[in-house]
Formats: structure tokens, C-alpha cells, sequence
């Protein structure tokens, strides 16, 4: 009995072999399967006589069985696999398609560094309570400079530093050369309380090199209030210092001189690269220093240029170049990096 089953299994095993390794198509290869491996299939047919055999036989019977089962059925499948590559290569065969070329990549746009940088700034000091103020770019004299205490002989208003507008009128134009106007207009409208910010593109007649740009970016701000002292200056920039580059930046005042201001100071950021522990570092040459940005207390004439009473308010403005702070958090040496649009510059940051 057990010689004749064997003998039986083996040759479906041949049997069945010879037919998967021969058949060509999916939908007779299914048929197979069913004729063997089905519900009435000739091993599951042949499998019913083991409930009837003596225990010796089935030891024997039943793992040949089983392994028969599991070798046709893995045949079925590689076989399966097979058919489904070949019929997918017929297929392409019929067209033109080079799967060999390399896919066709789509860059996704990003914003610029400066736009990023420029967030940066303004989110930091809209939570501190500055409001965003804007104005011409096209800007009077007036504005410009005159009200801001800068005299007509001041070096600034020499066409050397200024692009100016000649105008047929009484006043030339000028293309701001800093965000300042901005002030000047916001204090002639608004009475103090005044605090806001002034961000936006700037005109100096530079010519271009690796830190001078003849347009570029600044952020202004001014605060005016009774009582407003170069404290509040400090506490705030320093607030917004560590906004940008950490708790541990410090800021440090250097005393300066621009017309606007009175005391003036030169405003320092501690190094955000080497702390001042690197004597050879590139950034702040080893002093732990950055001269990052200009401020002072607003010069009472400017005060009262804008109908604002100096023994009533008094104010501090700082201004900063965008670029130069930029430069200096993502450690750019060129400011040209911003404006050359070079996709393959600007993506690292
Ligand atoms: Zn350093």
C-alpha cells in the first residue's frame, strides 16, 4: 500500500513538473494548480486515503505529502513570476522607452535666504511688540535727510554715497538710503507711544564687492515713550540678539556718532561661532566681537522735526544691514552669494 502511494506521488511530482516547467500562459497555469493542488484536485485526492492507513503508513505518507505540496506550490508561484516578467519585457519591447535614462527631477522652490532671515527678525521683534511700518522707496530729501538732523554738507548727501533723482521741482529725490524716512513719517502721524519696525530695500551708491552691495536690506527700529534710556536699548537688543543666535549672545556698546542719534553707539553681538574662545577664528578674528548694528537715542531735533516734544519723550532707533546679519548667522563670506541667484548656492540654506 505505502510502495503504491509512493509511487503514485512520485509521479505527479514528475508529472506535474514537466507541466508547470512547460506551460506558457497564466490562466492554464491556474488550471493546473486547480487540477492538482484543488479541492478535488489528484494530490488532494489521493491525500484522502491517509485517514484510513495504519499509523506506521502515515508517519511515512504524510510528510512526502506535504512536501509534494509545498514543492508544487512554490513552483506554481515562481512559475506564475516568471510569465508576469515576461509578458511586462514583451511589452515594453514593443515601445520606444529607454528605462536606462535617468528620471527627470522637479527642484522645489524655496525662499530666498534673505526673505528667511528677514522673518527671522521681524517675527522676533513683532512678539517683543514692534509693529511693521512701511514708505517710499523713492524718497524726498526731506525725509531723506533733512529731518533726521542731517545737514546739507554731511558727506552722506554727496552723490559719491547717494543715488539721486533730479527732479524739475524744488527738492531733488533721492532712492532712500535708509529705512529711516520710515520713522520720520510714522512720528509725524503718530503720537507716542511709537514702536515699530521699519524693514525693506536700501540704495547706497557702493560699488559691488564682497561686503558692499549698492542695494540692500535693512531693518530699522524705533521706540519712543517717556523715559526711554540707552537700558531699554540694551535689555532689547539684547533680547532680540538671543532671539537670533541663543540665550548665550551678548551684545556690547562701543560708543559712535551718526546725526540722528544722541549718544550714539556701535552695537557688538558676542560670536555665535568661537564664543571668544578661538583665537583664530574667522568670523570675529579672534576678538569674540561682531559690530553688528548702529543705535542710539534719538536726537532731540529729530524728535522735534516730527512735532514730538524732547522734554516730554524721548526715544532710541537702531538700524541693521539684513545681509550682515545673515552673513553672519549662516557664515557667508560674500555677500554676492545673495543676489547671483545661483540655484546651487542659495539651496544650502
Ligand atoms: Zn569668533
Amino acid at each position: 500500500m505505502t510502495e503504491e502511494l509512493k509511487t503514485k506521488l512520485e509521479k505527479l511530482d514528475t508529472e506535474y513538473s514537466q507541466k508547470i516547467a512547460a506551460c506558457a500562459d497564466s490562466a492554464a497555469l491556474q488550471d493546473l494548480q486547480v487540477a492538482v493542488l484543488g479541492r478535488k484536485g489528484a494530490l488532494t485526492e489521493l491525500l484522502k486515503n491517509l485517514k484510513d492507513m495504519p499509523l506506521e503508513d502515515k508517519k511515512i505518507f504524510g510528510p512526502l505529502s506535504n512536501d509534494l505540496k509545498n514543492k508544487l506550490t512554490a513552483a506554481f508561484e515562481a512559475r506564475q513570476s516568471a510569465l508576469e516578467t515576461a509578458q511586462i519585457n514583451a511589452e515594453l519591447s514593443k515601445t520606444d522607452m529607454d528605462l536606462t535614462l535617468p528620471a527627470r527631477t522637479f527642484d522645489k522652490g524655496r525662499r530666498h535666504p534673505l526673505s528667511v532671515a528677514q522673518k527671522r527678525m521681524t517675527d522676533i521683534l513683532a512678539r517683543m511688540g514692534f509693529v511693521w511700518a512701511d514708505g517710499p522707496f523713492i524718497e524726498d530729501e526731506e525725509h531723506n535727510f533733512d529731518l533726521l538732523n542731517i545737514p546739507k554738507n554731511h558727506p552722506a548727501r554727496d552723490v559719491q554715497d547717494t543715488f539721486f533723482i533730479k527732479n524739475t521741482q524744488k527738492q531733488d529725490f533721492v532712492l532712500r538710503t535708509h529705512t529711516s524716512g520710515v520713522q520720520v513719517r510714522t512720528m509725524k502721524k503718530q503720537n507716542p507711544p511709537i514702536r515699530i519696525i521699519a524693514p525693506g530695500r536700501v540704495y547706497r551708491s557702493d560699488s559691488i564687492d564682497a561686503t558692499h552691495s549698492p542695494v540692500f536690506h535693512q531693518i530699522e527700529g524705533l521706540y519712543v515713550d517717556k523715559n526711554i534710556s540707552l537700558a531699554d536699548l540694551k535689555r532689547d537688543l539684547t533680547v532680540f540678539m538671543q532671539g537670533l543666535f541663543g540665550k548665550g549672545a551678548q551684545v556690547r556698546f562701543r560708543p559712535s556718532f551718526f546725526p540722528f542719534t544722541e549718544p550714539s553707539v556701535e552695537v557688538d553681538v558676542s560670536c555665535v561661532f568661537c564664543a571668544g574662545q578661538n583665537a583664530a577664528c574667522g568670523v570675529c578674528k579672534g576678538t569674540g566681537w561682531k559690530e553688528m548694528l548702529g543705535a542710539g537715542i534719538v536726537h532731540p531735533n529729530v524728535l522735534r522735526n516730527c512735532g514730538i516734544d524732547p522734554e516730554e519723550y524721548s526715544g532710541y532707533a537702531f538700524g541693521m544691514g539684513m545681509e550682515r546679519l545673515a552673513m553672519f548667522s549662516l557664515n557667508i563670506k560674500d555677500i554676492r552669494a545673495f543676489y547671483e541667484n545661483d540655484a546651487r548656492v542659495l539651496e544650502q540654506f
